[in-house]
Parts: C-alpha cells; structure tokens; sequence
C-alpha cells in the first residue's frame, strides 16, 4: 500500500500538531487542534483538504481550535467517547478497537487513560505510526491529571507490543528534559547516554526529536522500563511490583528540577 505522508506543525510553546495524508484518496486527518491558525496555514501550503479532526483528549492545547478548524474546513470530528462532553464539535466518539480510516488506510483507537481519564491514541499498524498525544513521549509520559499509576502503566503496556519499528509522534517536544531525568534514575544505561547526547545535539541545530522510534523508547524510557531489571535495580527497587516501580519513576519526575 502508499505511504502516508505526516507533516509537523510545531505549535504555541512546545506543543506538535500533526496533518496525516493519504495522497491516493485526497483524504487529511489533523490530529488534534493546538493552534487552529497554524493548522489552517499548513493546510494551504500542502494544498491539502481536511477531512476529519482526531482529537487525543480534552485539554485545551490539544481541543481548543476545533471549531475553528472545523468552520473553516467543514471537517469532521472524531473523539474519545469518554470525554466526548467536554471537547467541542464531535461528530462520532469513539472507544477502544473502534478504527478511523483515511482512505485505505486503518488506524486502530486504543484507550490509554493516565493523563486523562478518556485519552485515547490512533495507531496503523501496516504504516508503522502512531500518534499517541500526551500518553508517551520520547523518554518521557504524560502527567498523571485523571489517572492513577495503575492506570498509566496499564495503557503503556498497550503500545509497548507494538512492533518495535513503529514511530511514535507525541504531542510536545519535553525530549531533552525527559532525557536529563531518565539519565538521573538510569545512569549506567549506556544506549540512554547515547540517545540523550543525540538529542542536546539536535535541539542545538533546531531540530524536532520527534517523532521516535518505539524501539528506542523501551530501551531509554523509565516508564516503560518498570519491569526492566536493570531498571529496577538501579531504582533499588529490584523486587517490588512492577506498578510501585513505575508510580516511584512518576512520582520522582513530578518532582525533578533538572
Ligand atoms: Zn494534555
């Protein structure tokens, strides 16, 4: 099958918005609505019509300018069924399994309550991509506003048996912060170093580190490392339960000023 094109839209401090294509059938999906304007701007540069907004979660640097979008567009609105009452112009909600599709391309809805109580991300297997908002970020996860650990943990489960070659494109660039608190509970972790000097590198010649690669991420993220020995070990946590691993790693990069 073609290839998706994604175009990245950096926007307001931090934040990424996304437009997915599928140039065969014409179809655009934005994925999320940080900055309506500047979502409108990458739509004219492309060309490209937009179909359908996919919203992550309610928050507003990721909802805020779906109706704007949407008036000017006449777009459609697909969002997690669970918070489908606080985000604004949904057209169809959607729960865990449903699939969004953009000509033939399908991308699966998972639910990864967390950082909110409805998030959910949309991934394609056959293309290799997810766009997974605020749930995971490289070397780093969303904040736990809604969710319990528990919760967290569960949903990061999900996209860890994803196949290992899978690019994930996150919701903001925290890439060189995360990786400074990864390196302070994981400092023997030789493929982190690497990765964490990669990164300073990038962001000083201005460029994105993301999206990434799912494979990279289980080897340098903490929250995906839980049940990780060498993880836990150098938590000194070596046999604690894998979700008490993951809530003192949250806990600790809650409190991180580094
Ligand atoms: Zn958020």
């Amino acid at each position: 099958m073609n290839a998706l094109e994604v175009h990245q839209i950096p926007c307001l401090t931090d934040n990424y918005g996304y437009l997915v294509h599928d140039p065969v059938s014409g179809e655009t999906a934005c994925i999320d609505t940080p900055d309506a304007q500047a979502i409108l701007a990458a739509l004219a540069s492309r060309g490209w019509r937009l179909s359908e907004i996919w919203n992550t979660h309610h928050h507003p640097d990721h909802a805020g300018g779906n109706l704007a979008v949407k008036q000017a567009t006449g777009c459609r609105i697909v969002a997690p069924a669970a918070e489908a009452a606080r985000i604004a112009g949904v057209d169809r909600s959607v729960v865990e399994g449903e699939a969004v599709s953009l000509g033939e391309h399908r991308f699966t809805v998972l639910e990864t309550p967390g950082h909110t109580s409805g998030h959910i991300v949309y991934w394609c297997e056959a293309q290799r991509l997810a766009f997974v908002g605020d749930t995971l970020f490289a070397m780093g996860c969303g904040r736990l506003f809604e969710g319990t650990p528990a919760q967290m943990w569960s949903s990061l489960q999900k996209l860890r048996r994803w196949p290992e070659d899978t690019l994930l494109y996150c919701a903001h660039e925290y890439t060189q912060s995360n990786a400074r608190f990864a390196l302070s509970v994981e400092p023997d972790n030789a493929v982190l170093q690497a990765r964490a000097a990669e990164v300073d590198a990038a962001r000083r010649r201005g460029e994105p580190t993301v999206p990434s690669r799912l494979g990279d991420e289980l080897a340098t993220n903490p929250f995906l490392r839980a049940d990780v020995p060498a993880f836990r070990a150098s938590l000194g946590m070596a046999e604690a339960a894998p979700v008490e691993v993951f809530a003192r790693a949250r806990a600790g990069k809650d409190a991180f000023r580094g």
